[in-house]
């Protein structure tokens, strides 16, 4: 399927080889028992023209297609919404949380009542992602899988669906240039300012918009996330990090001179005003993105809402991706007026204390307090969960699709039944098999 979708971005519009590409593809839909994706191929490549030796084996297809779409099973996925109403100004949030500020956390979001663990409090676009291989997915919503079509100017990128190719935001600066060969981090920082630039008319109204954001108190955010406009003003207003050392300053100037490489950038930043506001807009930027972007070695990104989660090592939610999409859920009850918690070191490790403060505060400048920081490393007096017979059912069945009902409600069952313990290895486990079910079951 990947290399087809590869053949599909070199072949030449108007030629035989895009239909060739789709015919080939529907082949993989029909192995794949995705029929309806392979009827739409099998209509995408005659109207680009298919040899006419081809057009039996194509037709045979379709009939196939056809029948067996008939008799196959609906698929057992549901789209995932909140467990709630979504919130009037912020409608990637459930209308049970609030945004908030003080000293200690910052800002942050509370709970405004009790909400029971499994509960899906975000779900929320990134506002900015990259992504190691962008070409194995749509350009603009990273779903995999689809009838993608090929951008006609360059061979990097794919779009499942016109919609999704109209509305990128980035691609028309990016194409046909270096950008798909950069390194991620480096993609993810200059599709940030991408994004920014793409935001206004032109860019005398953006040098504006910043000037007066920086007049604003640097703790308000905006009242409403609706808009492209919005959204950028609440990425601009992210706690950004402090520079740890002057070396930064050498990855700034690298991204500066990488931007203005392209083609369409110099263009628009063709004075030494503009270009010096591109400076010091890219140093904005890599502050805020350094401390908000979350990831792996294969994609980075920043979504809104969700970079005002506080960290616990003991929390009471968990963040995960699916395409473009973040979605957190409530993994313990959260009272009414309590913090909602993420664990920013996201792994399944059991860290000890020293390590898990050293890596907080390298990576994000503050101490932990939360609860099992405060008791220190001292071994938990309490009956073990990993020995509970619902952990071992959890075990040995949570990658069995028709179980999936089952080992969600398991997870659920055993996250309330040890919800006052304090928090260890094996609810982190419960959690990340409650969220992998998530997952699997519902589409994004
Ligand atoms: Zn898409
Ligand atoms: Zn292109
Ligand atoms: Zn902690």
């Amino acid at each position: 399927m990947d290399l087809y979708n590869r053949s599909l971005c070199y072949a030449k519009v108007g030629t035989s080889n895009v239909a060739l590409a789709y015919s080939n593809r529907s082949a993989c839909f029909f192995h794949m028992r995705m029929y309806d994706e392979a009827l739409v191929d099998i209509e995408l490549a005659k109207k680009a023209n298919i040899s006419d030796h081809l057009i039996p084996k194509l037709e045979h297809c379709e009939q196939e297609s056809r029948t067996l779409r008939r008799i196959q099973k609906t698929p057992s996925k549901r789209p995932c919404q909140l467990s709630y109403e979504s919130d009037d100004d912020f409608p990637c949030m459930v209308d049970v949380i609030k945004i908030k500020y003080n000293q200690e956390l910052g800002r942050h979001l509370i709970a405004t009542r009790n909400i029971p663990a499994g509960e899906t409090i975000l779900l929320e676009d990134s506002y900015v992602m990259a992504r190691e291989d962008d070409r194995l997915v749509c350009h603009t919503c990273y779903r995999g899988n689809a009838n993608f079509i090929a951008c006609e100017h360059c061979p990097d990128a794919i779009f499942c669906s016109t919609y999704c190719k109209n509305t990128n935001p980035t691609h028309k600066w990016e194409c046909d240039t270096f950008f798909e060969m950069v390194e991620i981090d480096m993609k993810f920082h200059i599709r940030a300012i991408l994004i920014a630039i793409d935001t206004f008319a032109n860019v005398a109204d953006l040098m504006q918009f910043v000037d007066h954001t920086l007049l604003e108190d640097s703790q308000n955010l905006p009242t409403s996330m609706h808009n492209p406009l919005s959204k950028y003003h609440f990425f601009f207003k992210l706690q950004k990090s402090e520079p740890k050392s002057s070396e930064v300053l050498l990855d700034i100037s690298t991204l500066y001179r990488s931007m203005i490489e392209l083609p369409k950038i110099a263009s628009v930043f063709n004075t030494l005003r503009k270009q010096r506001f591109l400076m010091h807009l890219v140093a904005h930027h890599f502050f805020v993105a350094s401390n908000n972007s979350i990831g792996n070695d294969s994609n980075t990104t920043i979504a809104n809402i969700h970079s005002l989660l506080s960290h616990s090592c003991a929390p009471n939610t968990a963040t995960y991706a699916a395409g473009n999409q973040r979605f957190s859920i409530t993994i313990r009850p959260i009272r009414k007026g309590q913090p909602l918690y993420m664990n920013y070191l996201h792994s399944i490790d059991d860290k000890p204390l020293n390590i898990r403060q050293a890596e907080l505060k390298s990576g994000w400048g503050f101490t932990c307090k939360c609860e099992n920081c405060v008791a220190g490393d001292k071994p938990i007096n309490i009956k073990h969960m990993m020995t509970d017979p619902c952990t071992r059912f959890l075990l040995i069945n949570y990658s069995i699709e028709e179980n999936y009902p089952i080992v969600l409600e398991t997870c659920l069952k055993l996250l309330k039944k040890y919800k006052n313990q304090r928090w260890t290895i094996e609810m982190q486990i419960v959690a990340g098999i409650l969220a992998r079910i998530y997952k699997q079951m519902f589409s994004f």
